[in-house]
């Protein structure tokens, strides 16, 4: 598939395109595909005027009614599927089925908001007064500043931009500058949403593009009460305390360092293909990528030594062609990150099999992912390095295993495969895992939409997507309504005059 066609597809004009002073380069070849127009900083105090403008009029559209403009995002990004899958291939290296996937996650995400919709509901509470009653109601919050990571340039906003939408909030998106294209791309399909919904406000839905310095305008700003921002923990600790100190509400998705627990009763061929998937899938730069294999001391040299075996057979190239299952790293940089991280993990006492530069398509960052066989949980291992690299080590009791698998700063996801009913629950009680998503005979990469998505410590503590997590995106107001002819007070206290 050629991209001129597909970009025009998506309404995508030359001069969008060209020109501009921000180079896009396809990690498939390392080549320029665009040079786009970055926002001016002098622009954000319109961009903002133009959200609370769109917040003033969205915030009383009935939320079914708003539900309906997600419907039809979904409807148009069901058309649109595999032009813009072909888009996140070409700009963030996705194999074609991984990139079809994440525009699936943005419909499901859709048809989970159109639902939601009509649930936005509050409790009912006994009040202690007679002739009294409590309720809650939930209101639209305000603008919501959503900036996102390179590695889901689309899926993510759709997270939050589906659920902020419902709430009656506008958007204001702020992607990574290594995926304008993909922005570009979506916010033309929902242009055509919007074109078919009639009488939504101007402003709805804003995309700026630019570096963290225009995500720091909206950062910074009072009128943004609501910050989703996903990134590195390296961003979340600039981001986070500054929405804290203008007392806004973040909700910060930051780096993961994900492990899983092989024990002795595990299904090993199940446990097999989950480690290689979420490991190696999407060239090892998921949030939730497999990191850290915790193996029991009986099972380790086996499941090394077929894993290895797994690992050199991985067809590595061309993101686009048939069978490939994987394709490049982001960029040459991410590349040398890899290779300074193998250095480090020889230097603490590391086996490294794997992790060679390969040939793939001449000027892209292609890797043979690396398992690295560590005598403990080292400092190298207790960080994040964006790439396929799996740390094993092995444990002897499951008391040593989940201390291993909470013992670093992160708190994303985590797994274990067992078939020991006590061993399973265990990790799932309040003594074992200590992450924001904790599965049992399931890799940690992969989530369904119907979960609340995010995780603790160092990931940030924010969730997005399913569950309740749109309670995050509206504000609470606790109502007593007095129907009695009486004006009793609270807890007995007396007050008369
Ligand atoms: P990054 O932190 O370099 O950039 C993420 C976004 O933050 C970009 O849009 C960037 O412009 C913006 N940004 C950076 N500094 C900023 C600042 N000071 N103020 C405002 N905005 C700023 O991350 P990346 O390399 O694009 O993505 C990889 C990282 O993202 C990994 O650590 C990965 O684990 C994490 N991630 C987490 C999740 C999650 O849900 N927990 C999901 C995807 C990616």
């Amino acid at each position: 598939m050629t991209i001129e066609p597909v970009l025009t597809a998506l309404d995508l004009t030359s001069d969008q395109l060209s020109g501009g002073d921000l180079s896009v380069t396809s990690p498939i070849d390392g080549r320029e595909i665009a040079q786009v127009h970055q926002t001016p900083a002098s622009e954000m105090g319109a961009v903002l005027d133009r959200a609370e403008a769109a917040f003033h009029a969205w915030r009383t559209v009935p939320a079914p009614r708003r539900g309906e403009l997600v419907r039809l995002l979904g409807e148009e990004l069901r058309a649109a599927k595999d032009e813009l899958g072909a888009v996140v291939t070409l700009e963030a290296g996705k194999i074609t089925s991984e990139g079809l996937g994440e525009v699936q996650e943005m419909i499901d995400i859709c048809d989970f908001a159109v639902g939601l919709s009509r649930q936005l509901y509050g409790l009912t509470i006994a009040s202690e007064r007679p002739g009294h009653r409590m309720m809650e109601t939930w209101h639209p919050l305000g603008p919501t500043a959503v900036i996102t990571a390179f590695n889901f340039p689309v899926a993510v906003w759709s997270w939050n931009a589906a659920l902020a939408l419902v709430c009656g909030n506008p958007v204001i998106w702020k992607p990574s500058e290594k995926s304008p294209l993909t922005a570009m791309a979506t916010m033309a399909i929902f242009n055509r949403a919007l074109a078919r919904f009639g009488d939504a406000p101007e402003g709805l839905a804003q995309l700026v593009i630019g570096g963290a310095d225009l995500g720091d305008a909206l950062v910074s700003s009072p009128r943004v009460p609501l910050v989703s921002a996903t990134g590195s923990t390296r961003m979340g600790r600039i981001v986070g305390p500054k929405v804290a100190e203008r007392f806004g509400r973040s909700i910060l998705e930051l780096g993961g360092n994900n492990a899983m627990i092989v024990a002795p009763s595990a299904d090993l061929d199940m446990a097999l293909r989950a480690i290689v998937f979420s490991a190696v899938g999407t060239a090892g730069q998921r949030c939730t990528s497999l990191r850290r294999l915790i193996v029991h001391e009986s099972l380790r040299e086996g499941l090394v030594a077929n894993l290895a075996r797994a690992y050199a057979s991985l067809p590595i190239g061309d993101p686009r062609a048939e069978g490939t299952l994987v394709g490049p790293l982001i960029d040459k940089e991410a590349l040398a990150r890899m290779q300074a991280a193998l250095e480090q993990a020889r230097a603490e006492g590391g086996t490294v099999h794997g992790g060679e530069v390969v040939e793939g398509v001449a000027g892209g960052a292609y890797v043979r992912p690396a398992i690295v066989e560590m005598p403990a949980q080292s400092d190298i291992v207790r960080a994040e390095t964006f790439a396929p690299i799996l740390y094993v080590i092995s444990y002897d009791r499951l008391d040593q295993a989940i201390a291993l698998q909470n013992g670093v700063p992160q708190g994303l996801s985590s797994c274990i495969f067992t078939r020991d009913l006590r061993e399973a629950e265990t990790f799932l009680s309040a003594a074992g895992s200590d992450c924001g998503i904790s599965n049992v005979n399931i890799g940690p990469s992969g989530a369904e939409i119907g979960g609340a998505f995010g995780g603790e410590k160092e990931t940030g503590g924010g969730r997005e997507s399913g569950s309740d997590a749109w309670k995050a995106y509206m504000r609470r107001a606790t109502n007593t309504i007095n129907y009695s002819d009486a004006l009793p007070l609270a807890q007995g206290v007396r007050f008369d005059i």
